[in-house]
């Protein structure tokens, strides 16, 4: 069994604690997949200074010498995709196919970002005063905290933390437990490819003490955080009564619209894709499928026939399609609302049951399952399950489906599949969501363009793309006179 200590300042270190966590793989629950640091609050601070210091030397080297960071570590990274995609499949069950996507995707984001090393760091803005030269400048924040979750154990990092680097933060990072072992390999990239010590951390623990002390600690001026609602509350309202800049992004009730003009077999496609792959363990899985009455049957019908097909099982093997749940609490969840939906009265028409043949009952397995009739005010149309559950609804025409659509707290991702340009119109407009996709599945996202939510969804800052370097700086007004 592999241990992973703590990263601090450019070593590897125990914690003080004496406590481990072991990360199981949730599809057979006898395997420890490697252990890590329990650690405890003092751990953040010390690597919080350590980040300070190194902070101070990092900021002023130029922008292509840290890329140059950065691409080293791209293709360390690279060159480590099947062992680290292996081990995302093992620690947190996604299948290696998605594991080996989601690592390419870490490549291609270290790489996009240490272009962005040459861009422009400003505008120059004409000054009422002839004789002065007025311009903007971004400037890093300093020390950025970064805590994420476990469903996307090396993109999320990655995409917070490449951004972070090459605006000329550091960063103290705080992984999920429950894929800490990953995010342990994606740290050896970065030591491999020798950042100066202290320009990366990494502290692992539990989210109420270590997440809550990278809130908490004076020398973190930024924090940055992937999860669920609850906990970016707690993030967000720490991070503003001490004046620190903040980014959350938490979860959605994603749609998809189905309207009596679409391609009904692309749409059962698409639903499938976005609301079962990774088990529905995505921000922007679709959990709602809302289904013009004209067409209702037929698509039932082809979605009904399609996921009866869908093989369950171990994400190493190659015949399988959908993994399981993250842990035996995220398995928890997702029965308890598959019986809330049947007490609210929506009727099951596929699944329902926890997984437990053919030693199925080694790990944390679950049907695809699907709900009809269900109606809007119910909690399985209203709140995040995280699970492979979808929830189908009939509609008269697109204005109740967008009046549905909307009729949620979230905005992160929503889908239509339609071929009247009227309705794309009509969605691209009135559809209240961060990411609206026209004959394309919810889940889909572009490292290169932003990523975030409306309402309840995200802290309204964008990731990803160019918008990062809003979160990752501060703009500086310069106004020169000679
Ligand atoms: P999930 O339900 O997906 O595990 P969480 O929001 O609980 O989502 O976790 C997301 C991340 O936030 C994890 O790294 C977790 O350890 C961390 N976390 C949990 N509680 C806190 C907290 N009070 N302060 C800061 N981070 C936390």
């Amino acid at each position: 069994m592999t241990h992973y200590l703590n990263y601090i300042n450019g070593e590897w270190q125990e914690s003080a604690s004496n406590r481990k966590y072991q990360s199981i793989n949730p599809a057979n629950t006898s395997e420890i997949v490697g252990e890590v640091e329990n650690s405890v609050a003092a751990e953040v601070d010390k690597a919080a200074s350590y980040s300070q210091q190194a902070y101070l030397s990092w900021k002023k080297l130029a922008g292509a010498e840290r890329g140059q960071y950065l691409y080293k570590t791209a293709d360390i990274l690279e060159s480590r995709l099947e062992d680290i995609a292996e081990t995302m499949t093992r620690e947190m069950g996604k299948t290696l196919p998605e594991a080996k996507g989601e690592t390419a995707r870490g490549v291609a984001l270290l790489r996009y970002y240490a272009g962005e090393g040459m861009r422009e760091e400003g505008d120059v803005i004409p000054s009422t005063d002839a004789a002065a030269l007025m311009l903007t400048k971004r400037v890093p924040l300093g020390v950025v905290g970064v805590i994420t979750p476990w469903n996307f154990p090396v993109a999320i990092p990655i995409w917070k933390m490449a951004p972070a680097l090459i605006y000329g933060n550091t960063v103290v990072f705080k992984p999920a437990l429950e894929a800490s072992v990953t995010a342990a390999k994606v740290i050896e990239c970065f030591d491999e490819a020798g950042l100066p010590s202290g320009v990366i951390n990494m502290v692992n623990g539990e989210g109420a003490e270590i997440g809550q002390r990278i809130v908490d600690n004076p020398q973190i001026n930024g924090i940055t955080f992937t999860g669920s609602d609850k906990t970016g509350k707690i993030v967000g309202q720490g991070a503003l009564n001490r004046g620190a800049k903040y980014q959350l992004e938490m979860g959605g009730k994603n749609p998809v619209i189905v309207t009596k003009d679409a391609d009904i077999d692309l749409a059962v496609e698409a639903t499938i894709s976005g609301g079962l792959r990774s088990t529905g363990q995505k921000c922007t899985a679709t959990s709602r499928v809302i289904i013009d009455e004209s067409i209702y049957s037929t698509f039932k019908e082809k979605l009904l026939e399609k996921v009866a097909k869908i093989t369950v099982g171990n994400g190493l093997h190659p015949e399988t399609w959908m993994g399981p749940s993250v842990s035996d609490k995220q398995l928890n969840t997702v029965l308890d609302y598959i019986e809330i939906g049947k007490n609210e009265g929506a009727t099951l028409i596929h699944g329902g049951n926890r997984l437990t043949d053919n030693e199925l009952d080694q790990g944390y397995f679950v049907e695809p399952t699907i709900f009809e009739n269900v109606t809007t005010d119910m909690r399985i149309a209203q709140e995040e399950i995280f699970g492979p559950v979808l929830a189908l609804m009939k509609v008269k025409d697109l204005g109740e489906a967008l009046t549905i659509a909307n009729d949620v707290e979230f905005g992160l991702s929503a889908s239509i599949f339609t071929t009247n340009i009227q309705n794309m119109l009509d969605f691209i407009d009135d559809m209240e969501a961060g990411l609206v996709r026209i004959n394309a599945e919810s889940a889909g996202v572009e490292l290169q363009a932003p990523f975030g939510g409306m309402k309840k969804s995200s802290s309204h800052s964008r990731e990803q793309g160019q918008a990062a370097k809003e979160f990752y700086t501060n703009t500086k007004t310069v106004f020169i006179k000679g």
